[in-house]
């Protein structure tokens, strides 16, 4: 059997392939040819009078930048069609009449003379229609060899109008031009500023969340489709598809507006009270998850306006070298730019600070997770102690003298803190140091995200090491970030799960389908329930009745810590606080804090309002009322809050009268046995707070004495308010 012979090209196959390939080489010179039209087209701006409308009205398929909402929904980044306004120089010189006169001279010198007419009338009106220099109008007017002159970009609705009807008034149909274009809005203005951060002129994320998901919010390039229909309905089909346009993907943070609002508020408050040289910052967390709820830093800017500077203060001092004839125009463009960037940074992320005494938490969560401390444990305070032949002080001078662990938290006492890092040791100091993800950066999706600065380890646990751990036990002499502290004393409250902050719920599609979200991540496990439950349960007491009692609201069960820190600087300390509720189940956990309270005079501990520079003066109050205000916002119910006046019951039966407590939200407790109640605790008229339990006695009959009490009681209040009237 023979076997089949390789197929052969046949003439006719050869034919087809040689035609295909014609075809794609056509097609592809098409392409290209196609897009060198376009070009020329629009450099030449050979349009008809109605392609404006049609370029400005119709193209409707530039990519629509994604929204950016807050957890309910309240949107904080916005996408707008937009116009940018073109002019192309070189039509208009086409527009102008030929010279008139015997020599061609003549007739040059005619023309040149009636385009100077055009520029001049153009250029006044244009400047007052786009809102910008005239100067700069009549620069681009001249350059009579381009044909793409961006005379304004994004601009709003009603100015678009306007340029249609000047076009239409003036008859420049061709020579100036509206595209289509996006406008980004920031509906908030500042809030949240650092966190969402804002676009470049081209649209494209430059700083915060802008930047870091730029990539999902942009969508996809539509610039070349509004080119395309800018060249109107003549182009080959090949070009059709090529420039669809996809909108953008939408952020759903987890950042919530109204907690965003009053974390803000609180900060600006304080930074304004007591003159923080350096502005503060507020982070709020929720610790069960690491769902960032409010991140604010101090000065903001206005995202809709990011190049203007907001903080008066340097604004002040920018327009004052602007003035002066000796500074030139370089350093004052360094000097915009370096306040530039500070405003940008996030004092919260982009920077690390000293945390002081809001780390002793840690250390004491540490110590008892290796049991090398227990609540039973005494601690002794003269004011001072002696560590490797240095001195180092306690707040108090004249000492605490002997503490639980608890008060040793509540008096942020740092002779004890020393005693708890030496029990612990250097070695598992430094292991605790890491597990609770300090070396590390925390992965929270904003950009720049700055990192701590510890001893090396070599350092730390070499016996020279002993004053670093013990200035490292009450939180002095490293640095962390704000971020790193929020997250790891959210692991000290919410039993022990370090978790991985986050910003960003999810990311969906233009059709909202979900494409991606962040559950809850956990980094590692730290300490136990156990410990994690003892160490809030002081840091409970700590605001209660110790250095943290400026942050307690009545109603309100909060946790907390203060600090203070000395940053090396002068006279420049960082005073914080750091609080959660409830504080038997924290919700939230606020870190808020203020650098560089102005003293009074240098050396002062005191500003010159009188108050004491210090955490639980300064940050303590303030967190307390974000706090209760944070609680409030979500709903939770004051303990004690709603008073109600206790009503008289005695006479009724019990069952009538527990009905009558009942409504008022508070709860009979039944003394004894009978049919009615013959006697009540408190008395009737006590203002007493909802959920509170009144103590009924109940007998057969009610003793006629207080019969007789009552009626006595009645006569008198109604003569009482017989007089009232009378009077
Ligand atoms: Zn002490």
């Amino acid at each position: 059997m023979a076997l089949p012979r390789p197929p052969r090209p046949d003439p006719p196959m050869m034919g087809r392939v040689l035609v295909l390939t014609l075809v794609f080489g056509v097609l592809t010179f098409a392409l290209l040819s196609a897009r060198l039209w376009q070009l020329q087209m629009v450099r030449h701006g050979e349009l008809e009078g109605k392609a404006i409308d049609q370029q400005t009205r119709e193209v409707t398929a530039t990519a629509r930048r994604g929204t950016i909402f807050d957890r309910n929904g309240e949107e904080l980044a916005v996408s707008a069609s937009a116009q940018n306004v073109v002019l192309s120089p070189r039509d208009l010189l086409a527009l102008v009449p030929q010279g008139e006169g015997a020599t061609p001279q003549a007739r040059q010198a005619d023309r040149r003379r009636k385009l100077e007419e055009t520029w001049d009338r153009l250029a006044p009106a244009l400047a007052d229609l786009l809102d910008t220099d005239e100067a700069s109008i009549r620069r681009r007017l001249e350059k009579t060899n381009s044909a793409w002159e961006v005379l304004a970009r994004k601009v709003e609705e009603g100015t678009a109008d306007g340029v249609r009807t000047f076009v239409e008034e003036n008859g420049l149909s061709g020579c100036l031009t509206l595209t289509a274009d996006t406008r980004r809005y920031y509906p908030q203005g500042s809030l949240a500023c650092h966190a969402i951060g804002f676009v470049n002129g081209e649209d494209r994320g430059a700083y915060g969340l802008e930047a870091a998901f730029d990539g999902d919010l942009a969508g996809e390039n539509g610039k070349v489709l509004t080119a395309k229909n800018a060249a109107g309905t003549e182009m080959p089909q090949p070009y059709t598809g090529y420039a669809d346009g996809l909108d953008g993907c939408d952020l759903h943070l987890t950042l919530d507006a109204g907690i965003q609002r009053f974390a803000e508020k609180a900060l600006e408050e304080g930074v304004q009270k007591y003159d923080a040289l350096h502005g503060g910052f507020c982070i709020v967390i929720e610790p069960k998850t690491g769902a960032l709820l409010a991140l604010a830093s101090y000065p903001g800017y206005d995202l809709n306006h990011p190049l203007d500077i907001a903080d008066r203060g340097t604004a002040d001092r920018l327009d004052r070298l602007a003035r002066d004839p000796s500074v030139d125009e370089d350093s004052y463009g360094r000097a915009k730019a370096q306040a530039q960037f500070v405003q940008w940074s996030s004092k919260y992320l982009n920077t690390a600070y000293e945390p002081g005494s809001t780390f002793k938490p840690i250390v004491m969560s540490a110590a008892l997770e290796e049991g090398a401390v227990t609540p039973e444990d005494r601690f002794h305070c003269a004011g001072v102690v002696n560590v490797g032949g240095w001195p180092i002080r306690c707040s108090k001078r004249t000492g605490h003298g002997t503490q639980t662990l608890q008060e040793a938290l509540m008096n942020s006492c740092n002779p004890a803190h020393i005693a708890i890092g030496q029990r612990l040791g250097a070695e598992k100091f430094y292991a605790y140091w890491k597990a609770f993800g300090f070396p590390d950066k925390t992965g929270v999706e904003l950009p720049g995200e700055s990192g701590s600065r510890f001893w090396p380890a070599e350092d730390f646990l070499s016996p020279n090491g002993l004053t670093s751990l013990a200035t490292a036990s009450f939180g002095q002499r490293f640095l962390v970030t704000p971020m790193q502290m929020a997250a790891a004393l959210s692991a000290v409250v919410n039993g022990g799960h370090l978790m991985e902050p986050y910003l960003v719920a999810s990311v969906t599609g233009p059709d909202g389908t979900v494409l991606r979200s962040h559950p809850p991540k956990e980094v590692r496990r730290v300490i136990s329930q156990g410990t994690s439950d003892t160490v809030r349960g002081f840091m409970e007491q700590v605001v209660a009745a110790g250095t943290g009692k400026n942050a307690a609201v009545a109603g309100y069960r909060i946790g907390g810590k203060t600090g203070s820190s000395q940053t090396g600087e002068t006279d420049h300390t960082i005073v914080s606080f750091a609080g959660f509720a409830p504080a038997d189940d924290p919700a939230f956990l606020v870190l808020l804090a203020y650098d560089w309270p102005r003293p009074a005079a240098p050396g002062s501990t005191l500003t010159a309002g009188g108050v004491t520079i210090s955490g639980g003066f300064m940050a303590a109050p303030m967190a307390g009322e974000l706090i209760a205000n944070i609680l409030d916002y979500l709903g939770y119910e004051k303990e004690g809050g709603a008073q109600v006046s206790l009503p008289d019951v005695v006479g009724e039966p019990p069952a009538q009268a527990r009905a009558e407590l009942a409504e008022l939200g508070l709860e009979a407790r039944l003394l004894g046995e009978g049919t009615v109640v013959t006697e009540q605790v408190p008395a009737p008229g006590t203002a007493m707070p909802a959920g509170g339990s009144v103590a009924l006695t109940l007998g057969d009959q009610a003793p006629d004495q207080l019969d007789a009490d009552r009626a006595a009681f009645l006569s008198l209040k109604r003569f009482v308010d017989e007089r009232e009237v009378s009077s």
